[in-house]
């Protein structure tokens, strides 16, 4: 069998799959006659579903391919691992946080020490001075910047355009590309791009807890220009589209989200908000645009910059807590408190992100470690700060290939 014949039967796996776990698949725009076949009668057994995917590992494995579908078939092969695990998991077995995530994103997450979070914080005692615990002082300095319910929409809706000006001087984007807001309650995440196929996407913004002006340019970056909503129109047109366009790859209609794609997702939308707003460009945008349209104070945007700079390494705690909840070292009261210490959320953030973890467990890792797996990548190859063009060159390469965690070769 070909290549072409090994992806079309990896997409109605992945079909199959997302019968067992609703969370499984996050995109698919391929034919719809499969998805009904999927999804017609009752689920197929796991027993079944896992001989299905040895089958195809097999087939791939053994697949003479051209120098050029090399990538593809790396791609192929390790979405399939992960689909492996990922059935493991539906049948039970038990995985710990670092065999877990090495299985599904291919990468076994490091552990960060507390003493390089204490570090953080006392780095930001500095920026944060006057009475109180530093995390206090840090919700104070939050409760400045945030944005009024009824400027949420104009706020984001001006972050959008600026993303979406400025990756579009760098790519040509289909022209049928759009996407759509709708505001939500009620879920474990604070925003979420759904990928509909045919360069749309709709992003969701969770309004359960109050939205702080950071929360700007990461929805319009992230998860829209140049993150999710940019990888996932670049992939579709490039591969999944039919000859001449695309490569007629279907493998790419469908994106599991338990899957090594998701820590090149994840990174390069954390990372692309620097790509697009390099050096001073996000504080100068923030400052004089964001902030006086939200009716806040720009003065406050400078020192809002230099926390977030912090919180970057703040971010890793996220992992440590996962890993300490999942692997039973910690208990839930444990873990929220952990978060509540080391990544400044109120105890109503760190509830909703230990129900976050509940569902997506290691998937923690891919925003942290793959925003730093993405930089290290980009820098490695010249697209420094010091170089935004090589950069950006860089960026859109990793966000229209094929290549997984492992490919970097980091
Ligand atoms: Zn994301």
């Amino acid at each position: 069998m070909t290549l072409a014949g090994w992806a079309t039967d990896y997409v109605k796996l992945v079909l199959a799959v997302g019968r067992h776990d609703a969370d499984f698949v996050d995109a698919y725009y391929g034919p719809p006659a499969w998805k009904e076949a999927a999804e017609a009668g009752s689920p197929c057994a796991l027993s079944k579903l896992r001989a299905e995917v040895r089958r195809l590992l097999a087939g791939v494995t053994a697949s003479a391919v051209p120098v050029e579908e090399a990538l593809r078939r790396d791609y192929l092969l390790g979405q399939l691992e992960a689909v492996a695990a990922h059935l493991a998991r539906l049948e039970g077995q038990r995985f710990s946080f670092d065999d877990e995530a090495e299985a599904l994103y291919q990468v076994r997450p490091p552990r960060t020490p507390s003493a390089t979070f204490e570090a953080a914080l006392a780095r930001l005692e500095q920026v944060l001075p006057g009475p109180g615990s530093v995390q206090g002082r840090y919700q104070q300095a939050r409760e400045r910047i945030l944005v009024p319910a009824e400027r949420v929409d104009a706020v984001f809706q001006a972050a959008i355009a600026e993303a979406r000006e400025r990756t579009r001087r760098q790519v040509l984007l289909p022209t049928s590309e759009r996407f759509r807001v709708e505001y939500v309650t009620g879920k474990s995440w604070s925003a979420y791009n759904w990928y509909q196929g045919g360069g749309t996407s709709v992003i969701q913004v969770n309004l359960d807890l109050p939205i702080a002006m950071d929360r700007a340019l990461d929805l319009a970056a992230h998860e829209g220009y140049p993150g999710h909503h940019v990888y996932n129109a670049l992939l579709e047109q490039r591969f999944a589209q039919a000859p001449p366009g695309g490569r007629g790859w279907v493998e790419f209609t469908v994106y599991p989200l338990f899957s090594p794609q998701s820590l090149i997702a994840e990174g390069t939308a954390n990372f692309g908000i620097e790509v697009a707003f390099p050096g001073e460009e996000r504080l100068a945008f923030e400052r004089d645009v964001l902030f006086p349209l939200a009716g806040l104070d720009p003065a406050e945007a400078e020192r809002w910059a230099q926390v977030q700079s912090e919180m970057k390494v703040l971010a890793f705690a996220d992992n440590e807590a996962a890993r300490g909840y999942l692997d039973g070292d910690l208990d839930r009261a444990g873990a929220e408190a952990f978060l509540v210490r080391y990544s400044l959320r109120t105890p109503a953030q760190a509830a909703q992100r230990l129900r976050f973890i509940d569902t997506y467990r290691s998937y923690v890792i891919n925003y942290n470690l793959g925003e730093h797996l993405v930089r290290a990548w980009v820098e490695q190859q010249g697209g420094t700060v010091a170089a935004p063009e090589r950069r950006w060159e860089l960026f859109l390469d990793l966000i229209s290939s094929p290549r997984l965690p492992r490919g970097l070769g980091l």
